[in-house]
């Protein structure tokens, strides 16, 4: 607690306020693979300036703070929204569709945050084969902000992306203390010369044409089952702001309904409003307007009754994933780590193969696949 006053810079009243909110949790296991880290805590929640998933490190060397990562808000309409937002010039890039991580030195070693503050044993050990260290050595202040994308994910599996198993894409370059981003063209450059792959950056504009351009190129990237677009100002001055093509919309959608009582309603329902939104902004023909309604209608049950199918079939509600790692102890760190996250999971026996520590396990929908069964033992909603 002491360390996480002196590293915040809290004032003793401020510090009260921390612990009585009862907002920080351990953030790391204990473990060799994590030599430079003597203990890792991480916000729950918004702490004044300091965003949740902020994580607050004792190394061995001192005191560490990454700042967690902000959110991004999003726009219902284009028009007026960003013209609205923005000044000047934008830049337009693909939002990916994986999960959020900030990459960092301690010490020797990279270290992956997800975006609540865990320091996850998997990512981390993707991150020390993947990512160029000598960044970090010449920028020892700042974070590599990156979609950590493909199918061997322990959080969102998507197969759209040309990766083989999982890689890493830089969106952001921020000072970790400060999270003050750097500016679109120093990203690049930066990430040209350390050999990072990027978010691709698909446009410069002017805010006049940006609803135009960002509508001309979100219809190709749904057909290609890509989620949508982030617009940003080059300077990154002004907030990002982000929108997502009706195919990832109903997808999520998908996905939600799949799981139904282990995802809040407003998920749900925010999804919804954005379909709407978007068939009134386009001014889609009435066939257009046909599909879109039998593409959500279809995402909404499909699924859902394919849930039901299966706890009618005896088995529960889960979601299958699989991992390959170098090390045997990171994958067992690993395995422990899902544990302390609270998440119920079924390991399968893990296998040897080609170097690789393989590791299948399923993430158990408790919630739904309880609802589901209560149901069907005719019990009343
Ligand atoms: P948020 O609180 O940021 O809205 P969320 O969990 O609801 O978070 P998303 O709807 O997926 O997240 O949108 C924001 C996320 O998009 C970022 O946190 C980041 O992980 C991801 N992302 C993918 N590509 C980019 C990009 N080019 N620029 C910024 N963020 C990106
Ligand atoms: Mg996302």
């Amino acid at each position: 607690m002491r360390f996480v006053a002196d590293a915040l810079n809290l004032t003793p009243p401020a510090a009260k306020r921390l612990e009585e909110r009862n907002i920080l949790r351990s953030a790391f296991i204990k473990h060799p693979f994590f030599p430079d880290i003597v203990e890792a805590l991480k916000l729950e929640k918004k702490f004044g300036e300091f965003e949740e998933g902020t994580l607050i490190v004792k190394t061995n060397h001192g005191l560490e703070i990454v700042r967690g990562y902000p959110k991004i808000r999003r726009a219902l309409t284009l028009y007026p929204t960003l013209k609205r937002h923005f000044k000047g010039d934008v830049v337009i890039e693909e939002k990916m569709n994986g999960y959020n991580v900030r990459i960092v030195l301690f010490g020797n070693n990279l270290y992956a945050i997800t975006r609540r503050g865990f320091i996850c044993p998997y990512t981390t050990e993707k991150a020390r084969e993947l990512i160029n260290e000598s960044f970090f050595s010449d920028n020892p202040s700042l974070m590599l902000c990156c979609e950590a994308v493909g199918m061997e994910s322990p959080y969102v599996m998507k197969d759209v992306y040309d990766v083989k198993g999982l890689d890493f894409f830089v969106f952001d370059v921020r000072d970790r203390r400060t999270n003050i981003p750097l500016p679109v063209e120093k990203k690049i450059k930066l990430s040209e010369e350390y050999d990072f792959k990027i978010a691709p950056v698909l446009k410069k504009c002017s805010v006049e044409k940006a609803h135009i351009e960002c509508r001309n190129v979100i219809e190709e990237l749904g057909e290609g089952g890509r989620e949508g677009v982030v617009i940003k100002d080059p300077e990154m001055v002004t907030s990002p702001v982000k929108y997502t093509a009706s195919q990832s919309n109903t997808s999520d959608l998908s996905y939600a309904f799949r799981y139904f009582n282990d995802y809040g309603k407003d998920f749900m329902l925010s999804r919804i409003v954005r379909e709407a939104f978007q068939s009134f902004e386009f001014g889609e023909s009435v066939e257009e307007l046909e599909k879109r309604c039998e593409r959500l209608g279809r995402a909404i049950l499909k699924s859902m009754v394919e849930s039901i199918e299966n706890v009618a079939n005896g088995r529960k509600v889960t979601e299958k994933h699989r991992l390959r790692f170098r090390s045997e102890g990171v994958m067992y760190l690993f395995m422990q780590q899902i544990r302390k996250m609270g998440v119920e999971v079924i390991f399968h026996e893990p296998k040897f193969e080609k170097g690789y520590h393989v590791l299948e396990f399923e993430r158990v929908l408790v919630s739904t696949t309880d609802k589901i069964r209560h149901h069907l033992e005719g019990n009343l909603w």
